[in-house]
């Protein structure tokens, strides 16, 4: 009966690839198997002391840092990074976040990390936008991963919009911007910190060092979905 009902609905409103428009098979969500498989992967989470850990290497601690898949400008991943962020596909960014913690529990990246939280976005900014995509992400990576999602990590400020700022102007733009919460909860705990995309890795930068300032205990995964390079 379930399926009698998928297919009228399929019928009526038909479920298409996200990237291509492809009609998508019964088992496919959001992306067709043939978009998923030719997305660029950076393949960092395979090699020890990648690029990503090179950025953050001396500056916050951390256990592994990875970004899954490769940004460039005008790329198919950008125009659905686009999407999941202003255009109303919160959906888009939990199949993401699906597909790289599937990628990454295969690899060992998980191994002793015991919880997730998504970097949190000021409540006003959620409110204007109607959802924060990291959420749907980290949710994504949970179903994948099954660690589970966290609520301690707050924004405690709105800042401006970072895309044309240096990494020391965007520094000085979030400074003092997030709190944690509860810190009893990631006390000694491994927690992963999952943003949409890293460019100069501030974000996570200043994240992190919030964390290790506030609960030391805590051992950080940082992760992003895509990664410029
Ligand atoms: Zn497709």
């Amino acid at each position: 009966m379930r399926q009698i009902l998928a297919d009228i609905a399929d019928f009526f409103l038909p479920r298409t690839c996200h990237i291509c428009g492809c009609h998508l098979r019964d088992a496919e969500e959001v992306f067709c198997v043939r978009c998923i498989e030719t997305l660029p992967r950076s393949l960092y989470h395979l090699m020890p002391l990648n690029p990503m850990e090179r950025r953050f290497a001396g500056i916050v601690p951390f256990v592994r840092a990875t970004g899954h898949f490769i940004y460039s400008r005008n790329s198919e991943l950008a125009a659905a990074i686009h999407d999941m962020k202003y255009r109303q596909f919160p959906s888009v960014g939990r199949r993401l976040g699906e597909i790289v913690g599937e990628e990454l529990n295969m690899s060992g990246f998980f191994d002793g990390a015991d919880c997730i939280s998504a970097v949190p976005m000021h409540w006003w900014k959620e409110v204007r936008r109607g959802y924060n995509q990291t959420d749907h992400i980290a949710s994504g990576l949970s179903n994948a991963s099954g660690l589970p999602v966290v609520e301690v990590l707050e924004a405690t400020r709105s800042h401006k919009t970072q895309t044309a700022m240096t990494l020391q102007q965007r520094q000085a733009n979030l400074s003092g911007s997030f709190r944690i919460k509860d810190p009893t909860k990631i006390e000694g705990k491994g927690l992963v910190i999952v943003d949409d995309v890293c460019t100069t890795g501030a974000t996570l930068r200043t994240l992190a060092s919030e964390i290790a300032r506030t609960v030391p205990t805590t051992r950080l995964y940082l992760l992003s979905i895509a990664v410029t390079v």
